[in-house]
């Protein structure tokens, strides 16, 4: 088979990054982020395409073999994941993009050993670099998905001189590395020991963080698949995976920062703090100050929405749980009908992933301009009749404002509790992900609507027909 000349190529190369950088722009907004992903997607597409014409590939059967194996796995991932499993999923799929570049950063080492090549030290600078972040990806990834899976316990493990031991095999795996590059005739030792210590790495780094932020952690390895890929480009001398990886490195970052911001918290402290270390659930019923509940019935609850001039719904975690999307939004329908208005209260870090609530509101088709950031809506609820709190904790957690002892003091929160009346959905008394209580409940305006969120919804709306 004739191969595609070089120079055709980089032309294809050039249209699939830009494919990227227009895509990723696209993705900006929830009405464009369709046709963005999709773009991107095209982008891949050529990207692969014009790697296997421009020749220097294995046999076509092997290609189309791992094609139908890959493609098939993660078509079958894709069509099964739960919504509250793409956490777990981004940090598997990142963990891939780590060892891919582990995998053809090691490659070209040991082509250019046993070709009895001299390595130029460039060269060997990116494969290491290649080397030690996607090692560091591979399992800090894998840490990070056994601990959104259960699998392993998502509490942050701590042990003395947890700092300083890391830092001596970063020293270590550096000095490795170093010498590696340096000693054109150093045996393979050094190489496999780079490695070796750089998955350790990527473990010990991942296990003192707990559960609750391991969205954050997962936006850094992601970054860090991008870093990664990038290095690989170097070393293969490919433009697209440059550029692919320096785009994914430098939005995983971004990213990154924007929770960051959120929560108020620095990246160290995500990194380094064992926020969550001591999270769980609180006993039902009664505050810590002896504190009880209002509950409500579903009639009541129902009664007071239909009459209600202007609702603010403020999803969280427990609405993508109870996967209550689409019945949020017959109840929103219902209420406007009976002439009130309704909003959705967006909180950036509201649910497990960057995006959550937007993706599960659009999925159910709420028109985007009833989304409003935590900025535009929390002026509005001072003159809201009812602010409809579902599956959200955290993120209403007035502590956030008042108390400088809670751990989530100075985190930007929705200001729920300046409506005028308050309804909560949730199943019990369960603290959120910060494992802290949340004197809302407790207040004299908040009346508690307990059950599942998609059922409770599905009583709310039966009720207003009903009226
Ligand atoms: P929370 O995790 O604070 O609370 C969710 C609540 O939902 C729980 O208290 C739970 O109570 C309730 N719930 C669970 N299942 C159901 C159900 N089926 N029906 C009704 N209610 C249910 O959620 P928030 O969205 O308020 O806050 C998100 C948290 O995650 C924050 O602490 C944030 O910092 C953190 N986080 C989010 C990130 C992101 O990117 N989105 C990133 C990093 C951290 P009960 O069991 O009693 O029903």
């Amino acid at each position: 088979m004739i191969a595609l000349p070089h120079s055709v190529a980089e032309i294809g190369y050039l249209v699939a990054s830009g494919c990227f950088i227009v895509g990723l722009k696209r993705l900006g907004s929830p009405a464009t982020a369709v046709s963005g992903n999709q773009l991107s997607a095209w982008g891949m597409a050529i990207a692969i395409v014009v790697t296997l014409l421009a020749g220097n590939i294995l046999e076509w059967w092997q290609i189309g073999l791992g094609l139908v194996l890959g493609g098939g796995i993660g078509l079958w991932m894709a069509k099964t994941v739960q919504m509250t499993g793409m956490p777990q999923m981004v940090a598997i799929l990142n963990g891939f993009g780590g060892a891919s570049s582990l995998l053809v950063g090691g490659a070209e080492f040991l082509k250019a050993e046993l070709a009895n090549q001299v390595i130029p030290t460039e060269t060997g600078i990116v494969i290491q670099l290649s080397l030690l972040i996607g090692a560091v990806t591979l399992t800090g990834s894998v840490i990070a998905w056994a601990k959104l899976q259960e699998v392993m316990s998502g509490q942050a493990i701590t042990y003395p001189l947890q700092k300083a031991i890391n830092a001596l095999l970063f020293v270590a795996i550096t000095g490795l590395a170093t010498y590696q590059i340096t000693t054109p005739d150093a045996h393979l030792a050094p190489f496999y020991a780079v490695i070796g210590l750089s998955l350790v790495l990527g473990v010990l780094l991942v296990i003192p963080i707990g559960g609750a932020d391991m969205p954050v952690v997962i936006a850094l390895l992601n970054s860090y698949s991008g870093v990664a890929a990038a290095m690989t480009g170097f070393v293969i001398n490919n433009h697209v995976l440059i550029i692919a990886g320096a785009l994914v490195g430098s939005s995983g970052i971004i990213l990154t920062r924007i929770m960051c911001k959120a929560m108020n918290r620095s990246l160290a402290n995500v990194l380094f703090g064992a926020f969550g270390a001591n999270a769980g659930a609180l006993p039902g019923g009664k505050s810590a100050a002896g504190l009880t509940v209002r509950t409500v019935s579903p009639e009541d609850a129902a009664i007071q929405l239909a009459y209600a001039q202007s609702v603010i719904v403020v999803p969280g975690y427990g609405l993508a749980v109870a996967q209550a999307q689409h019945v949020v939004r017959e109840l929103a329908e219902l209420i406007e009908k009976n002439g009130g208005e309704v909003k959705y209260a967006i909180h950036p870090v509201a649910g497990r992933m960057p995006g959550h609530m937007n993706v599960l509101l659009a999925e159910s088709n709420v028109p985007y301009d009833r989304l409003y950031d935590m900025d535009e809506i929390n002026p509005q609820f001072d003159t809201c009749d009812v602010a409809l709190v579902i599956g959200a904790n955290d993120v209403v957690n007035p502590a956030a404002r008042s108390d400088p002892a809670s751990p989530i003091y100075g985190m930007p929160i929705l200001d729920v509790d300046r409506a005028r009346s308050i309804i909560v959905m949730k199943r019990g008394m369960s603290a959120g992900f910060a494992g802290i209580e949340n004197e809302l409940f407790y207040h004299p305006k908040t009346t508690m609507l307990f059950g599942d969120a998609k059922a409770s919804l599905t009583k709310l709306v039966s009720e207003i027909k009903a009226l």
